[in-house]
C-alpha cells in the first residue's frame, strides 16, 4: 500500500487476542501501582537507544547527524498531556504493528490464564512487567509516532486501548527527526502525571540509573532540566551505591516489581577485566518455566549495550538477572562470534561459580533468606546437577530437601550424612508430585520403622539428577521403590514389634508361588520384604530397572510401555500371615481373588487405579457378601 493511500484510508487493526486481554486487565486497574507506566516507557525508549548506539557502531551513518542520545519528558499541565520522545532506533510501519499489536513474548498466555482479575491477579501482574501497554492505565488515547533510524518515512500508530488501533503515514515535518514520540493523553484520574514534581519523583524512584540521559522539559525556559544523567550504575563503586538506587536499577533491568533478594556487585580483575552487577530476585519472574529457558542477564561492552541474550549464565541460574559490561570483547562482536567466544565462555564459568558463592554464603549467614530463595529457585538450580557435572558439589551444598525428618523445615545432604544410621549403605529417597504425598507411601514404613531419614523429592527435575548424581560423600543415592531393598542390616527402634509375629519362611514361598501362579505376567516378581511396616504389600521397580516415579514420567511422556513391577509381600501383616497359611495347607480358593485384590491395592497406594477397575470392584464385592455369609 503507497503512502498516499494509507493517509486517505486509514489503517484499522485489531489487537490481538492477548493484548486486549492485558488492555482489558490495565484499563480495570487491577495493578495499583500506576506510577511504573512511566518507567516502563523510560525503559523502553533507553533500550530503543540501547539499540541504535550498538547499530551505530557498525554503521556510523544510520545515527544521523546527532548521536547524543537522550530521553526527553514534557509534561503540560494544562491539557493534560504527556509526551516521552526518545531518539532510539524508531519503528517502522511494520514493527508499530507487530510490537504494539501483539505480544510476541512467549508465556504470555500461559501468564494471563494464570490471572482472574482478582487482587491476587495484581501481585501477578507485578511479576510479568506489563510494558507499553501500561500506559492506557493513565491515558485515554496515545499517540506513537515514529521513525526509524536511517528511513525517511514515519508513521504515527494512535489507539485508545479499546480493542483497536490505527497506523497512518504522517509528515516528516510532524515526527521526531529519529526515534519515537510517545503522546498520552491522561484521563481525568490521572492528570497529575502532567506535573512536573511528580515526574521528578517517579524518575528518581524508577529510573535514575538507566543508561541514557533523561530530560525534562519546563514550559518556562529554554533548557530542559536533567533529571538523570546517564551515566551507568555498575561502573560506579560499591560503597557509592545505595540500597535504594540498586533497587531502582533491578527494576529497570528486570523489569519486575519486587526488590532483589541478592545483589553482587564487583569488578574482575586479570586476565579479563568485566564489571558484575547482578541480582536474584524476591519473586519468581513469570516466565521462569518456559520452555526457551532463557536468561535475560545483559551484556555490555565497555558501557555499550550489546544483547541480553549472550547465554552469560546457565539455564539453571536463568532467574538471575542484571548486567555484565566486558572491557576486553570488541564493540562489534556479531551473534555468531557470541557463541562460544573464549573470552565469554571464561567470564560465565566465573561468574556462575562467583553466584554460587554468595549463596553459600548467604546459607550460612542468613538462613531464613537463603531458604526463601532456595524455595522459590531450587527447582531450577537443581537442574544444574545433571546439566552440569562440574558444579554438582557445589549444587550440593546448596541444595537443600524436605525430607521424612524435615518437618516443616529444610535439610541439606551434610544434614542427612550427620544422621546416618550404622550400617546405613546408601542415601534414600522417593519420589513423587508431593511431598505429602509420598511421606504416607507404604515404601517409606521400613525406613521409618529403622529411623532411617528419607529424602522425599517432589519437583520433576528430582527424578532426572538422582538418575545421574553419582552419590554424595561416597554413599550413591536409591530409590525406596528401586530394586530389593537393603535395609535388613539396619537395627529396628527397639519399641518395634512389629515383626515378632512373622509368617515362617516356608509359609511365605509357598504364598509367593501361588502369587506368582495366578498373577502371571502382571508382574515381574512376587517377594517378601524388609520394606513395609504396616501395609501388606507394595509394588517397587525391578532390581535393575529405573525408579518407579522416573519409569511412570518416561512412559507418560514417550508412550512407552511400563516394566512389570514387583510385588512386595509384608511377612509380619496379619494378612499376609494368613495367606501364607492357607498357600501353606493348598487351600488357595481365597488366594484367587486375594492376588488380583492385593496387587489391585498396591496400585492404588501408588495413586494409580487397578489395572482392570470392573475386575478389581466384582471381587471384592463377592468377597464382601462371602463375609456377610451371604
Ligand atoms: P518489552 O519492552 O518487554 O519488549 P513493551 O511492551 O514495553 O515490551 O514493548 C514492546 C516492544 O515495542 C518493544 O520490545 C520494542 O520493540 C517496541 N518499543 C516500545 N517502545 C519503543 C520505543 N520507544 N522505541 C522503539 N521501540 C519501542
Ligand atoms: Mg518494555
Amino acid at each position: 500500500m503507497s503512502e498516499a493511500e494509507t493517509a486517505n484510508t486509514g489503517e484499522k487493526h485489531e489487537f490481538g487476542a492477548e493484548v486486549s486481554r492485558l488492555l482489558h486487565l490495565m484499563v480495570h486497574a487491577v495493578y495499583s501501582n500506576k506510577d511504573i507506566f512511566l518507567r516502563e516507557l523510560v525503559s523502553n525508549a533507553a533500550d530503543a537507544c540501547e539499540k541504535l548506539r550498538h547499530m551505530a557502531l557498525n554503521d556510523a551513518t544510520i545515527a544521523g547527524e546527532a548521536p547524543g542520545f537522550q530521553i526527553e519528558i514534557d509534561a503540560e499541565k494544562d491539557s493534560g498531556r504527556l509526551v516521552i520522545t526518545d531518539n532510539g532506533i524508531g519503528m517502522s510501519h511494520d514493527e508499530l504493528i507487530d510490537n504494539l499489536g501483539t505480544i510476541a513474548r512467549s508465556g504470555t498466555k500461559a501468564f494471563l490464564d494464570n490471572l482472574d482479575g482478582s487482587d491476587a491477579s495484581s501481585a501477578l501482574i507485578g511479576q510479568f512487567g506489563v510494558g507499553f501497554y501500561s500506559a492506557f492505565m493513565v491515558a485515554d488515547l496515545v499517540h506513537v509516532t515514529s521513525r526509524r533510524a536511517g528511513s525517511d518515512e514515519a508513521w504515527q500508530w494512535v489507539s485508545d486501548g479499546k480493542g483497536t488501533y490505527t497506523v497512518n503515514a504522517i509528515a516528516l515535518d510532524d515526527a521526531p527527526e529519529r526515534g519515537t514520540r510517545i503522546e498520552l493523553f491522561l484521563n481525568e484520574d490521572n492528570k497529575a502525571y502532567a506535573e512536573e514534581d511528580t515526574i521528578r519523583r517517579i524518575v528518581r524512584e524508577y529510573s535514575a540509573h538507566v543508561p541514557v540521559p533523561i530530560l525534562l522539559k519546563k514550559d518556562d525556559a529554554d533548557e530542559p532540566d536533567q533529571l538523570a544523567d546517564g551515566t551507568a550504575l555498575w561502573t560506579r563503586s560499591k560503597s557509592d551505591v545505595t540500597d535504594e538506587e540498586y533497587k531502582e536499577f533491578y527494576g529497570h533491568v528486570s523489569g519486575q516489581f519486587d526488590d532483589p533478594a541478592v545483589t553482587v556487585h564487583y569488578r574482575a580483575e586479570g586476565r579479563h577485566e568485566y564489571t558484575v552487577l547482578l541480582f536474584v530476585p524476591g519473586m519468581k519472574p513469570f516466565d521462569l518455566f518456559d520452555p526457551d529457558r532463557k536468561g535475560r542477564v545483559k551484556l555490555y561492552v565497555r558501557r555499550v549495550f550489546i544483547t541480553d541474550d549472550a547465554g552469560l549464565l546457565p539455564a539453571w541460574l536463568r532467574f538471575v538477572r542484571g548486567v555484565v559490561d566486558s572491557e576486553d570483547l570488541p564493540l562489534n562482536i556479531s551473534r555468531e562470534m557470541l557463541q562460544d567466544n573464549p573470552i565469554l565462555t571464561s567470564i560465565r564459568g566465573a561468574v556462575t561459580k562467583r553466584i554460587l558463592s554468595e549463596l553459600e554464603k548467604l546459607a550460612k549467614s542468613d538462613e531464613e533468606s537463603f531458604l526463601k530463595i532456595w524455595d522459590a529457585f531450587g527447582p531450577v538450580i537443581k537442574e544444574g546437577l545433571y546439566e552440569d557435572p562440574e558444579r554438582r558439589d557445589a549444587i550440593f551444598k546448596l541444595a537443600r530437601f524436605k525430607t521424612t525428618k524435615s518437618g516443616e523445615g529444610w535439610r541439606s545432604l551434610s544434614d542427612y550424612v550427620a544422621d546416618l544410621k550404622e550400617n546405613q549403605t546408601a542415601l534414600y529417597y522417593a519420589t513423587g508430585t508431593d511431598v505429602d504425598a509420598i511421606r504416607t507411601s507404604p515404601h517409606l514404613e521400613g525406613y521409618q520403622a529403622r529411623d532411617v531419614e528419607v529424602l522425599l523429592l517432589s519437583d520433576p527435575v528430582d527424578s532426572f539428577w538422582v538418575q545421574t548424581a553419582l552419590g554424595f560423600e561416597g554413599k550413591p543415592f536409591k530409590s525406596v521403590t528401586q530394586g530389593a531393598s537393603d535395609i535388613e542390616s539396619i537395627a529396628k527402634d527397639e519399641t518395634d514389634t512389629s515383626d515378632e509375629d512373622k509368617a515362617a519362611e516356608g509359609e511365605m514361598a509357598s504364598l509367593i508361588t501361588e502369587f506368582k501362579r495366578i498373577l502371571g505376567d502382571a508382574v515381574g516378581d512376587v517377594r517378601s520384604s524388609p520394606r513395609l511396616a504396616t501395609s501388606a504389600v507394595c509394588l517397587v521397580a525391578p532390581d535393575f530397572g529405573p525408579d518407579k516415579q522416573f519409569e511412570k514420567l518416561m512412559s507418560q511422556q514417550q508412550g512407552l510401555p511400563s516394566m512389570a513391577p514387583v510385588l512386595e509381600l509384608n511377612p509380619s501383616h496379619a494378612l499376609i500371615r494368613g495367606l501364607a497359611q492357607k498357600a501353606d495347607a493348598k487351600d488357595t480358593a481365597l488366594l484367587e481373588d486375594a492376588a488380583p485384590l492385593l496387587l489391585g491395592q498396591a496400585r492404588i497406594l501408588d495413586g494409580e487405579a487397578p489395572a482392570n477397575p470392573s475386575d478389581f470392584v466384582r471381587r471384592l464385592g463377592e468377597l464382601m457378601q462371602k463375609g456377610l455369609g451371604l
